[in-house]
């Protein structure tokens, strides 16, 4: 997850509850770092405020989507204006919230841009006897509460939400951690290794050579 936010607090704000909500953030204070990191890296969705120092929040947008940048991206207006959402709507955006707003608010915005994203239409998703709820951070095998941490919570999450293709090693490391944190793709596995001790050994195929894939209900 990205957050693009210049203001300190609102910005602490955000990325604590999404922190809290099992996501992995990145920051950023101005318009330029946010383009830039928009460009390298891949993210599930972007909250992005349009009132930025040096590049404005609008054009970052345009910028991204101009060259094929496709991550949902959900815009942050000031409160009443209009001309702003229509600008941000038409630059790319795929959902706005208005300042001032409610923290879950913007939390429920985020989860169905992901799930609108990812081609699921149910709050739950679901694989054989284990159920993921991103609500609710929680996970249940045949209806039992599974603890996880939140990096196998990650990692089961993005599986998960991509379950119709095989997620490479490299991909699942760039989404279960933010980019301040060091990158060990060895620890993929033995978060792979976690959850299949916890949820069933068949739950998660690998793929040689390839990666990773949840396997088809039977
Ligand atoms: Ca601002």
């Amino acid at each position: 997850m990205l957050v693009v936010e210049d203001e300190p607090l609102l910005l602490r704000q955000l990325s604590q509850a999404l922190t809290d909500a099992g996501y992995a953030v990145d920051t950023a204070t101005d318009g330029a770092a946010a383009d830039f990191l928009g460009h390298t890296e891949s993210y599930d969705a972007v909250v992005l405020d349009l009132g930025l120092p040096k590049m404005d929040g609008l054009t970052v947008l345009r910028r991204w989507r101009e060259s094929g940048v496709t991550m949902p991206v959900l815009v942050v207006t000031a409160r009443g204006s209009w001309h702003e959402k229509v600008q941000g709507i038409d630059g790319g955006a795929d959902d706005y919230v208005a300042k001032p707003f409610q923290i879950e608010e913007v939390l429920a915005r985020l989860r169905a841009l992901i799930r609108r994203t990812s081609g699921q239409m149910t709050s739950e998703l679901v694989c054989g006897d284990v159920a993921l709820s991103p609500k609710l951070a929680r996970v249940t095998l045949a209806g039992v509460p599974v603890k996880l941490t939140s990096h196998e919570f990650r990692v089961l999450s993005y599986l998960m939400h991509h379950r119709e293709r095989v997620v490479s090693q490299s991909e699942l490391t760039e989404h279960i951690y933010a980019q301040d944190f060091d990158r060990d793709s060895n620890t993929v596995e033995v978060f792979i290794a976690r959850l299949r001790k916890k949820l069933g050994s068949d739950l998660i195929e690998t793929i040689r050579g390839l990666g990773y894939r949840m396997k088809a209900a039977s």
